[in-house]
């Protein structure tokens, strides 16, 4: 027998929550953004559900885009960075990508490639994240140069927010970068991608100037799509109406009576304050659990919850079992995500228990685990 330790993937809330990104975006058309492998959830596995609702899919490797073709997907698909380098251009003509620009020398590289089929490109503003794109003074002049180029079909306008998901400096936080792509582009035509998951939900609506709203013609819907929530513990999975896509589950392996003054694992990290039962359980940080998720992070033992104990190992974790008699050797332990009696853990409270966000500890999901989908 296998490790008795499963992810599922449940199709029906990927399905379910890119419509939550729908509804929010009003009119807009909705990316499925896949990159990492779709936040760990696997893009062959999650694709038949995310294209009943996904406009198109969006993503950073060129091998996933690749992917998506050959799940023989031929609408729209997004290299969010762009290209690397000048070849990875011949397959953007090849499979038919959009792809953004988001500096001078791709636009270099795309005036030296060879076509017949012009390319749809998404000219990427840096309207104050400083990661990537053309500073609002530079995005003209860009836009320019692209729009001359015999290898550039259509131009659309984006960008992405720092802070869509809280305040900053008292405003909401996407005011000072909303201001900065208004001002550039106010007189531009092309369709515009702004919004993120946390875009999405808590500024979709917003208007812009001329008619568009903060959604725009395509949102980016990454994490919400997965049932991560951009702005926990601010809000949860509840509120926003999101549900689980991915259920950590696995199963105590051993149980311990502890007396008071005993310790659990390495480090002796815990130490029983009295007479306690404890489980063992076939889940470690090299299945993509936390190590840093303290004691006290929460866990579900048959759907009931209780906490984490001490340090997790590298294959095993402890919980208490002190409040569940019924508890044993066999009882499943939800990590996070939905228990089979249905109750629900959501990744972001265990997430958040261990300093980390969710998507890290989807990303993070260990290819040892095997991983199930549920329709
Ligand atoms: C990852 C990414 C997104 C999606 O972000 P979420 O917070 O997961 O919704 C959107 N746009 C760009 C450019 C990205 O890199």
């Amino acid at each position: 027998m296998p490790r008795p330790i499963e992810a599922t993937v449940h199709a029906s809330a990927l399905t379910h929550n890119l419509g939550v990104a729908r509804e929010r975006a009003g009119g807009a058309r909705v990316w499925a953004v896949v990159k990492a492998n779709a936040y760990g959830h696997g893009i062959e596995r999650c694709f038949e559900a995310q294209r009943q609702v996904a406009d198109g899919f969006a993503c950073i490797d060129l091998a996933e885009a690749e992917r998506l073709r050959a799940l023989d997907w031929r609408g729209p698909l997004l290299l969010l960075e762009g290209v690397f380098e000048p070849r990875d251009l011949e397959l953007c003509s090849r499979l038919h990508l959009w792809h953004a620009i988001h500096a001078e020398h791709q636009i270099d590289w795309l005036a030296a490639h060879k076509t017949n089929l012009p390319h749809r490109v998404f000219l990427k503003m840096n309207s104050g994240m400083n990661r990537l794109g053309f500073a609002p003074q530079a995005f003209r002049a860009a836009w320019q140069r692209l729009v001359n180029l015999p290898q550039v079909e259509d131009v659309s306008l984006m960008t992405h927010f720092s802070d869509a998901d809280a305040t900053r400096l008292g405003a909401d936080g996407i005011a000072h970068q909303l201001a900065a792509f208004e001002a550039a582009t106010a007189d531009l035509p092309g369709e515009r991608s702004l919004a993120n998951s946390a875009a999405t939900l808590r500024h979709a609506q917003r208007p812009l100037a001329g008619g568009v709203n903060v959604a725009g013609d395509w949102v980016r819907a990454g994490i919400l799509g997965y049932g991560g929530v951009p702005d926990y513990p601010e809000h949860d999975a509840a509120h926003w109406g999101l549900q689980p896509g991915m259920s950590l589950r696995a199963q105590v392996l051993g149980v311990q009576q502890l007396q008071a003054g005993d310790t659990v694992g390495y480090g002796s990290a815990f130490t029983a304050p009295g007479p306690m039962r404890i489980g063992t359980v076939a889940c470690g940080y090299a299945d993509g659990y936390p190590r840093h998720a303290p004691t006290g992070t929460p866990v579900l033992v048959d759907g009931v919850r209780s906490r984490t104990l001490g340090r997790v190992s590298m294959d095993m974790l402890a919980v208490d079992l002190s409040a569940l008699p019924e508890a044993g050797v066999g009882s499943e332990v939800t990590l996070w995500g939905r228990s089979r009696q249905g109750a629900v853990l959501p990744i972001d409270e265990v997430a958040h228990a261990a300093g980390t966000i969710g998507y890290e500890l989807m990303c993070a999901l260990a290819p040892r685990v095997p991983v199930r989908l549920d329709e």
